[in-house]
């Protein structure tokens, strides 16, 4: 039997604001355990939280960013549950009436189409603290600086057919919120996490069959991978005659397999109330509308603009803007680059392929976009050879210099002058009789050797069109 992955994700995007969401606490990261804290945010009784206002404007860049609906008025809930992590007892979130319902983002999927993906909901929450097991210690300690950081969650409809459809979604998520700058999205430091529903039925059937909700997916490479897994281990239970149960399972990337974590016995009850410490948020529509109009241009829209306005290919344009900086990066370098398509070459081929060995992010490149444009400058101008910018790039990154400087410094500069050409192309004639001979009787493949041998004796700075071109005349 054939079967069909159905998969929703609920993705926690954790809010760049300066303050927590009801207390006035810093969210810098990295302070010494438990220093940023107050009454509010450790739970203690009879102090009433506020909300950071700040929190409901970037949740409202991103319900408007995803074609939501904003609900006029939502409301924060308390769910119930108890752990060390979480001081009050209960965690504010929203469940009946969220923030913002009934979004949509589309997708690039597999077959080259546009794949629209719903957005159930958008809630506002506060995170819960965290739990530091150190082996050297009798005890787990906890560290409270995380609790009362705002988060939203993003939940989207069981609208995903396979992992890379996932996988895609799950990024264009991540880069709607940096386009947004309300949250980093980096999945392996947690500020952005993601949770996996899957479930799987037999092709053409209509009714979902039972999910497993995957935990602990922190990288997109783990977030494909444990999907793919929890696919096919549901298939063999299926195949075996057996039932899927629903569960939560968590994924285990040194081992790439995921075990049961809880059962659905033993789910938790929430018990969710509406919270009587705080009033409904409401939403003004002249606010809604200013929030509306100061949004920044999105990755779609973006895109769309990079295939129309510089005449890129649809899938040039997605790899330019998928990330805000590295499309900031590229029109930076258009300002000094003299062709579009040789900037994109450029950019999504040597400056990626650097960055990613070297495990870096765009705005660390040592590669000004001003100074790469320069270059492409220099090899449009004829001043270098397209093989020889290779040479200057690598300085480049070493030092971070000028090109210009990197070329003359170095005696670089490609060799055009005719005579001078002429005179090594003569040299390099004579030393070959045999080959010349060979040439002249039909054997045109040993012209590249000739230029071989030009380049060669000009370390490779001849102007490889002129070489051709008296090459050509001397051997006729
Ligand atoms: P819960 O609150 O228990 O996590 P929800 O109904 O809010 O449950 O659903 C959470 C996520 O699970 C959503 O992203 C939704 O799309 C997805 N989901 C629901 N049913 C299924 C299913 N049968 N198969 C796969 N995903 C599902
Ligand atoms: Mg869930
Ligand atoms: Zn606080």
């Amino acid at each position: 039997m054939e079967f069909e992955p159905v998969i929703g994700l609920e993705v926690h995007a954790q809010l760049k604001t300066q303050t927590k969401i009801f207390c006035g606490c810093s969210t810098a990261f990295g302070a010494p355990p438990n220093t940023h804290v107050c009454p509010v945010c450790l739970g203690m009784p009879g102090v009433l939280p506020v909300l950071n206002r700040e929190v409901l404007a970037f949740s409202l860049r991103m319900a408007l960013s995803t074609g939501c609906r904003v609900n006029r008025e939502s409301r924060f809930a308390r769910k119930n549950y108890f752990y060390p992590d979480l001081p009050k007892g209960y965690q504010i979130s929203q469940f009946e009436l969220p923030v913002a319902e009934h979004g949509e983002i589309h997708i690039d999927a597999s077959d080259g189409k546009l794949r629209r993906i719903g957005i159930t909901r958008i809630h506002m929450e506060e995170d819960a603290g965290k739990l530091v097991h150190d082996p050297e210690w009798p005890v787990s300690r906890v560290d409270l600086n995380r609790t009362g950081v705002p988060l939203i969650e993003i939940v989207s409809e069981p609208d995903l057919r396979s992992p890379e459809e996932a996988g895609a979604y799950l990024r264009k998520l991540r880069s709607i919120v940096r386009y947004l700058d309300i949250c980093d999205g980096n999945l392996e430091e947690g500020s952005f996490r993601c949770d996996a529903n899957i479930s799987i039925r037999p092709v053409g059937a209509s009714a979902f069959g039972t999910r497993a909700e995957l935990k602990n997916l922190n990288s997109f490479r783990h977030v494909e991978k444990a999907i793919a897994y929890e696919i096919e281990r549901q298939k063999e239970v299926l195949l075996e005659g057996g039932a899927v149960v629903q569960e939560t399972r968590l994924w285990d990337p040194a081992m790439g397999r995921s075990t049961s974590m809880r059962g659905k016995e033993e789910a938790h009850d929430y018990r969710y109330f509406p919270d009587p410490d705080l009033l409904p948020v409401v939403v003004d529509e002249d606010w809604l509308a200013a929030i509306r109009d100061a949004l920044p241009e999105l990755p779609d829209a973006r895109q769309q603009r990079f295939i129309d306005e510089y005449g890129l290919t649809a899938y040039d344009a997605e790899r330019l803007t998928a990330d805000c900086d590295l499309g900031d990066y590229f029109e930076a370098c258009l300002a000094h680059a003299p062709q579009v398509k040789l900037a994109a070459n450029w950019i999504l081929g040597d400056l990626m392929a650097w960055l990613n060995a070297e495990n870096l992010s765009i705005t660390e490149s040592s590669v000004s976009p001003e100074y790469l444009g320069q270059l492409l400058a220099l090899i449009d101008g004829g001043r270098i050879s397209g093989k020889i910018a290779k040479t200057v790039f690598e300085e480049m990154v070493k030092t971070g210099q000028d090109p210009k400087a990197i070329v003359e410094a170095k005696g670089l500069e490609q060799v055009s002058d005719a005579g001078e050409l002429e005179a090594l192309v003569a040299r390099v004639l004579a030393a070959a009789p045999d080959e010349v001979a060979a040439y002249r009787q039909g054997k045109k493949k040993l012209m590249g050797f000739f230029v071989g041998q030009v380049m060669r004796e000009t370390r490779g700075q001849a102007n490889p069109k002129l070489v051709n071109e008296i090459l050509k005349r001397e051997l006729q």
